[in-house]
């Protein structure tokens, strides 16, 4: 079967591997829709991502959906032939950390596609691939599975809305306008908040903000739009930082109301920061950590299967699997990309 494995900056490879075998509780989905990940791109162009650098050659891909083509022994919820959101998180369930409701942070957990642990995960970029039977949650009959691939990502943003509290009549900024910042337009609005402002330094990705629920946008590249212009300040009840510019954190600290609050979803360049925090404790703001999700991913197949939030103003282009690198060129591109899916093919 094809898979699509990174090697190393640069060096993505359409590879031949074995069709894998389930064990008893595991399945062997077929991929129907993969979403390309800013992460993804940054093991693309990088070889790592955040802290996470690659040490050996890992099939990507964590935003998946299919088919289920073969089952375990002991599987029991699942059929052949369902269709499937895969949950790329496969927690422990013993630490304490998930025992107490935040499996997210469990610290023995494996992640598809990802090198933040040695041997790295492989990911579902691949015609077929292997998953538990508690990470994959069936989909309607007529669910494009482009759509369900995308409840990962809505995932993040519903733990990050979740971390925010309520969201009822708020006034909400987001730093970025990539599929997270888009996506976290949807579920302020979704959660009720009255004021959704998305920012970023292109139009094009502000365009699609606007069409998943951004009440206003501003390109900040342009100095006289710059959100910290005197007036701007302290106005917003929550901001989100979803661009992992270390710039955009700093007017999140700036523009936030005195007693409001930041949720770091973006990861920031490796290594130690700087920002303005001592107006973290004059302002006396939350500054909040938001790490992927738990129990969100569950929220989010049951909205994309009702059409309670559309993702589809989001979704660029499909590529077959064999046709990877140039899905990968396009999606890096933000002024013509923001979710690049792969199919089998
Ligand atoms: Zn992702
Ligand atoms: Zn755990």
């Amino acid at each position: 079967m094809k898979t699509c494995t990174i090697h190393g900056p640069k060096a993505l490879e359409i590879e031949d591997r074995p069709i894998p075998k389930p064990g008893a509780s595991e399945l062997v989905i077929r991929l129907g829709a993969g979403g390309i990940c800013g992460s993804d791109l940054h093991y693309y162009h990088e070889g790592a991502v955040g802290d996470f650098r690659l040490k050996k050659p890992f099939i990507l891909g964590h935003e998946v959906a299919g088919e289920v083509v073969e089952i375990g022994a002991k599987v029991e919820s699942l059929k052949l032939g369902q269709r499937v959101a895969v949950n790329p998180t496969r927690a422990c369930l013993r630490c304490s950390e998930c025992l107490s409701g935040r499996s997210n942070l469990c610290r023995d957990v494996f992640f598809y596609g990802s090198a933040s642990r040695v041997p790295h995960m492989d990911g579902g970029f691949a015609e077929y691939f292997i998953a538990t039977e508690r990470q994959c949650l069936p989909i309607p009959e007529a669910m494009d599975f482009r759509l369900a691939a995308c409840a990962e990502p809505l995932a993040v943003t519903g733990h990050a809305a979740l971390r925010a509290g309520s969201l009822v009549g708020k006034r909400v900024l987001i730093t970025g306008a990539g599929p997270i910042g888009a996506l976290l337009a949807a579920t302020c609005r979704f959660s009720g908040a009255t004021e959704v402002v998305v920012t970023d330094l292109l139009d094009e990705p502000l365009k699609t903000a606007e069409k998943m629920g951004a009440t206003e946008t501003v390109n900040v590249s342009h100095v006289e739009n710059t959100l910290t212009k005197e007036g701007q300040k302290n106005v917003f009840d929550v901001a989100f930082e979803a661009s992992g510019n270390l710039k955009a954190l700093e007017s999140c600290i700036l523009v936030t109301r005195v007693g409001g609050k930041i949720v770091q979803v973006g990861s920031l360049p490796p290594g130690s920061s700087t920002a303005p925090l001592n107006k973290i404790m004059a302002k006396e703001i939350d500054l909040l950590g938001s790490f992927r999700f738990a129990d969100e991913y569950r929220w989010a197949v049951d909205v994309l299967s009702r059409g309670w939030i559309d993702v589809t103003p989001m979704l660029t282009k499909t590529f077959p699997l064999s046709e990877a690198v140039l899905a990968f060129e396009l999606a890096s591109d933000r002024r013509r990309a923001m979710k690049v899916s792969l199919v089998t093919g």
